[in-house]
């Protein structure tokens, strides 16, 4: 059985990387699509494991040899989700979660339409402007443009097969998680149960 491809989506500031973490941890068999990116590493993240790190020209190669399944511009820096391991994942029964921006996953959608398309929103539209101005980390302009991103993502949700709430993580992982288990209970996913019986 073929693995399933989940795509989580939701603007900065919803608080989605807290969420896909502890879906991470709760779901040992899922498996994370590392994302290759041109914007710079942070403090505490590791090359290949949260993003693979290049150069903006290594980043035109993966375009120009098609090894990138989507890929996008987000506030200045290019991501893209690499064909090759996911492809490896999925034809040996293993669930991948991709964590992308709103073009990336429509555009994931139009090449692979099995795709669960998960969007996550914070309780209310003001709590995300409240979370961008409460890290502190982030300079104005981009929070003005992070906000304005959002607001336009949220426009998209209406494109997507799913809608969570993260008003609380453990309620919006359960949800997800839910998702999950609800997909690989469809009847087109167990017909072989049908012939066996038969
Ligand atoms: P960040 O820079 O905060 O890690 O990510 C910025 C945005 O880029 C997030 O919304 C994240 O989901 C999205 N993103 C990460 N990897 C990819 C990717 O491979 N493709 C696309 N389209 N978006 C991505």
């Amino acid at each position: 059985m073929r693995g399933k491809l989940i795509v989580i989506s939701g603007p900065s500031g919803v608080g989605k990387s807290t969420v896909v973490k502890a879906v991470m941890a709760q779901c040992e068999t899922l498996q994370f699509s590392v994302s290759a990116t041109t914007r710079p590493m942070r403090p505490g993240e590791v090359d290949g494991k949260n993003y693979y790190f290049v150069s903006r020209d290594t980043f035109q190669r993966l375009i120009d040899k098609d090894q990138l399944l989507e890929y996008a511009q987000y506030v200045g820096n290019y991501y893209g989700t690499p064909v090759e391991p996911l492809d490896e994942a999925l034809a040996a029964g293993r669930d991948v979660l991709l964590d992308i921006e709103v073009q990336g996953a429509l555009r994931v959608k139009s090449r692979r339409p099995d795709a669960i398309l998960i969007f996550m929103l914070a309780p209310s539209f003001r709590d995300i402007e409240t979370r961008l101005n409460g890290r502190g980390d982030t300079a104005p302009e981009l929070i003005r443009e992070r906000l304005e991103r959002a607001r336009w993502e949220y426009t998209q949700a209406v494109n997507y097969d799913y809608l969570v709430v993260n008003d609380n993580v453990d309620k919006a992982v359960s949800e997800i998680l839910a998702i999950l288990k609800a997909e690989k209970c469809k009847a087109r996913e167990r017909l072989h149960l049908l012939k066996e019986d038969n």
